[in-house]
């Protein structure tokens, strides 16, 4: 078999049985992505099966079109006026915000607005839009339609909706886009720091894909080979036409877009974000968090990506340059108690600890007996653990000279925190997700603590 001679189409609404030994499927009915491709909206429509069977009807059936301020001139008028001009029934709300994070505040503004009688949504927008506009449509049981304005992150396939109640960002559960239209021509227009986040984001797979790897050596865990050559296939395209991204070229914004949306897919493919998200969405995750505890923005989620993963990049230089001492690291296994771990975790995390705290009962990443048990695993392939290493390293060293192309973050030099702060966010944002990755393993290797203070006193003021 093999994904990568397959076209994006091909890949959607497709049974496969893989060489894995699992059946995988993304349940996506239409992908149109290129120059122009805003044009195949009402033939989308016009085949678009409802939630009572029926099959939508334009002259019957309304459409409820969600943007903001900035998605509104890129695109939204744009569909609009298409939309009226082919006869479609619509009602619309347009975000009066410039700036916001996805918001139960704003979920309830769009519920507002929502006609009764709505058929299907079409969210024009990329991050909080989309992610709001999903969450809407799921709840009300009708289809929704993304069109993209910007390539900046690969939520675009994604089925669930993270939405911040009380300064905590709750992911819950959704349903993927019935479509997803990337039309070229609007992306042209996106600002280029949000090219530099898609980009930032489709470089994190180098460690994401690395990370599921040393998983699979290190605890057994499942690994499908096709999806990951899928993944990083898709990113390579992305790194080969660099300069034309640059430049807004429809070809190279094109293969972004794919690879953004060929990401959800294979995300859809495994059940849930291990090909997509790893320590580097660790540390975008904690660097949101503490953005939205302060009531701030923060940078896009990409650029938060693509930073950790240039940052992660320096992290394993100074690994490979002092080797692995397994008797220091079994002391520091033996090392750990629970209680100042929690105590650390209240002072890190504030009101976000008690999840994190609740999330160890299952996860138990730090327990003496697991943390032993894994060193021994990466002493008896130490081999494979090694080569899998130098290798995305080299992956990772091309990072920040692509994004630095774009003009993008590779450092967190930046980021209004201290060398305190950045040593605790390194230090404690694999505990904020249950999934193995290479934070996890220099904690496993003793090693999590010098690195990070280091990697913090290199770039933050003190
Ligand atoms: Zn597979
Ligand atoms: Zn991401």
């Amino acid at each position: 078999m093999g994904f990568t001679d397959k076209t994006i189409n091909e890949l959607i609404n497709t049974q496969f049985e893989c060489s894995c030994g699992r059946t995988h499927i993304a349940n996506i009915e239409n992908i149109a992505i290129g120059p122009g491709a805003i044009e195949k909206l009402p033939e989308f429509l016009e085949t678009q099966k409802l939630a009572d069977g029926r099959i939508f009807d334009k002259n019957k059936d309304l459409i409820f079109i969600v943007s903001d301020v900035n998605t509104e001139k890129a695109a939204g008028a744009d569909v609009t006026k298409r939309l009226e001009a082919g006869g479609f029934k619509i009602a619309k709300y347009v975000l009066p915000h410039p700036q916001m994070h996805s918001e139960e505040q704003f979920v309830d503004e769009i519920n507002d607005h929502l006609p009764e009688e709505v058929q299907l949504l079409i969210a024009v927008g990329s991050g909080s839009v989309n992610d709001m506009t999903r969450f809407v449509s799921f709840k009300k049981g009708v289809p929704y339609y993304i069109v993209g304005t910007a390539p900046s992150m690969d939520g675009y396939a994604s089925n669930v909706s993270p939405i911040v109640h009380n300064n905590l960002k709750i992911t819950y559960p959704a349903h993927c886009a019935a479509a997803i239209i990337g039309d070229t021509d609007y992306l042209a227009t996106a600002p280029m720091h949000m090219i530099a986040a898609g980009l930032g984001d489709v470089l994190g797979k180098y460690l994401a894909i690395s990370d599921w790897k040393l998983s699979q050596i290190i605890n057994g865990e499942y690994c499908c080979p096709e999806v990951c050559e899928l993944v990083l296939y898709s990113v390579e395209k992305c790194v080969a036409t660099i300069d034309d991204l640059k430049a807004r070229d429809p070809q190279a914004l094109t293969y972004l877009i794919e690879s953004l949306v060929l990401i959800g897919i294979a995300m859809s493919f495994i059940g849930n974000s291990r090909p997509a998200s790893s320590s580097e969405h660790h540390i975008s995750h904690f660097l949101e968090m503490k953005a939205i505890q302060s009531g701030e923005y923060g940078e896009l989620h990409g650029t938060d990506v693509g930073m950790a993963t240039c940052m992660i990049g320096q992290m394993y230089d100074e690994f490979l340059e002092n080797g692995i001492d397994y008797d220091k690291a079994r002391e520091h296994a033996k090392a750990f108690d629970h209680d100042t771990w929690v105590s650390e975790i209240k002072r890190c995390f504030g009101p976000g600890a008690t999840e994190v705290i609740k999330l160890y009962e299952t996860a138990r990443q730090n327990d003496s007996d697991e943390v032993l048990r894994r060193i021994t695993a990466i002493e008896a392939n130490e081999d494979a653990v090694l080569d899998q290493i130098r290798s995305v390293r080299q992956d990772l060293a091309k990072c920040p000279v692509l994004l630095e192309e774009l003009g993008g973050l590779t450092d967190p030099s930046s980021y209004p925190f201290s060398a305190g702060e950045m040593t605790d966010i390194i230090t404690y944002a694999k505990d904020l997700r249950n999934r193995y990755g290479t934070l996890q393993v220099f904690y496993d290797l003793g090693v999590l603590e010098p690195l990070a203070a280091d990697t913090a006193d290199r770039y933050m003021k003190k």
